[in-house]
């Protein structure tokens, strides 16, 4: 499909290649990469503002760059949540003051960012949250509470928090969005959550009286809940074409499997593999005729439903195909220690969590129901 690529995207896309060859391999630890990534302008292209060290790149550049990124295999981003969630949303309603503040550091790879929405009580239902943020001088505020599935935060200097800032005040009203540093030995405690996988990306986070400025809450107290909306809403665009290239190469390695272990021969599996095939090329045309286009209210949830379920179902092949040997673990295998899978159990185990972050099936259908089809809103009992 031609989504309008010319010969300076080919350019463009020749220099990303190059950097990334040439940038690749030494690299010491994650957050190292992060630094080099900003130092040479990589990290904020899609940003309308420039000055921060970033590259300015529109749409199509940024494509280029987010696939080059996931072709060259090289390790996942840990400023992620800083680049592509925090930082939007402060171009859209931040001051000039927090702007200044916090760009430069997210586009310097120097600070990286987490995101405190996710409470024990409130997942899907956001506005059920119980954290409080109370102002209890004119400069700050104290947070406690308890923020659950936190990714990052172990290795986060800083949290975007949403917090009760009205106590009188009820479901998404009376709420903040507040920038919380992470680093406050017995007021902010960070215990990682142990996953299927063995490892930890996400954990609990504890705030017992917190410290936040009153002049780093984001749209004004009482607006927590539409720049957390707004947030939301940045969770998704030119990263899904470099999740795209991501799942190609895992399903390329699924069907390497499946030919070395002769489950090819079998015109099931052979089904599968076909369809999963077919239904990422539908996905990657769907998300170039989206990217960009605000104005389809059902796209986003559109887009997760499909590509929830179809990494799911990828995981699921994975296994078949590996057949009895997929389900043996390390030798080494212990409850209590971090211990190594490969990656596909890694993919078949982590997918199962694809239906659920960044909104579940559930609620994406809702939404789709409710925003475009018009269907008359769910009951939502006495807390509504
Ligand atoms: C890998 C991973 C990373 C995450 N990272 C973060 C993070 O960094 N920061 C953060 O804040 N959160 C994070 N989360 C949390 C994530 O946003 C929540 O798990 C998600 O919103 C669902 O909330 P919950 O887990 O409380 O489940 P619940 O909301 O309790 O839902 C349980 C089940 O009930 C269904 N359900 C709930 N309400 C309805 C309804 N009204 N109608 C129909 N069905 C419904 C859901 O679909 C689901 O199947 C992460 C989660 C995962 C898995």
């Amino acid at each position: 499909m031609d989504f309008g690529f010319g010969p300076k995207d080919d350019l463009f896309r020749r220099e990303a290649r190059a950097w990334l060859k040439a940038h690749l391999g030494g690299t010491p630890n994650r957050r190292d990469w992060e630094r080099t990534l900003g130092r040479d302008g990589w990290i904020g292209l899609g940003w309308p503002e420039d000055g921060y060290g970033n590259r300015r790149a529109g749409l199509t550049r940024q494509v280029v760059w987010a696939e080059e990124y996931a072709r060259s295999q090289a390790p996942p981003r840990c400023g992620h949540i800083g680049e592509n969630l925090l930082a939007p949303t402060l171009i859209a309603h931040g001051t000039p003051e927090q702007k200044a503040r916090f760009l430069p550091p997210i586009a310097r790879g120097d600070e990286l960012w987490c995101q405190g929405y996710s409470e024990p009580g409130a997942g899907s239902d956001l506005a059920g949250l119980r954290t409080t943020a109370v102002r209890d001088t004119p400069d700050t505020y104290r947070i406690t509470g308890q923020k659950i599935w936190t990714s990052l935060a172990h290795e986060a200097d800083w949290c975007f928090v949403l917090a009760r800032t009205d106590p009188a005040s009820r479901r998404h009203h009376g709420l903040g969005f507040l920038l919380v540093p992470m680093d406050q030995p017995g007021r902010i405690e960070v215990r990682p959550i142990r996953q299927l996988t063995g490892t930890s990306e996400f954990n609990e986070v504890f705030f017992d009286g917190a410290t936040a400025r009153a002049e780093h809450v984001v749209g004004g107290e009482g607006g927590g809940w539409r720049v957390a909306m707004s947030l939301l809403g940045f969770e998704r665009g030119v990263s899904t074409l470099a999740q795209q290239v991501g799942f190609a190469r895992e399903l390329g390695e699924v069907v390497r499997t499946a030919v070395a272990t002769g489950a090819a021969d079998d015109p099931v599996v052979r089904d599968r593999i076909v369809r999963q095939w077919a239904e990422l090329r539908a996905m990657r045309w769907n998300a170039l005729r989206t990217l960009g286009d605000t104005a389809d209210a059902g796209a986003p949830s559109v887009a997760k439903l499909l590509w929830g379920r179809w990494h799911r179902r990828l995981g699921e092949l994975a296994m078949e195909v590996r057949g009895a040997a997929g389900a043996v673990g390390p030798a080494d295998w212990s409850p209590t220690a971090p211990y190594e899978l490969d990656a596909l159990q890694h993919l078949f185990l982590f997918s199962r969590a694809d239906t659920i972050y960044g909104g579940s099936d559930e609620i994406q259908r809702t939404i789709i129901a409710e925003r475009v089809l018009g269907l008359p809103k769910e009951p939502r009992g006495a807390q509504g």
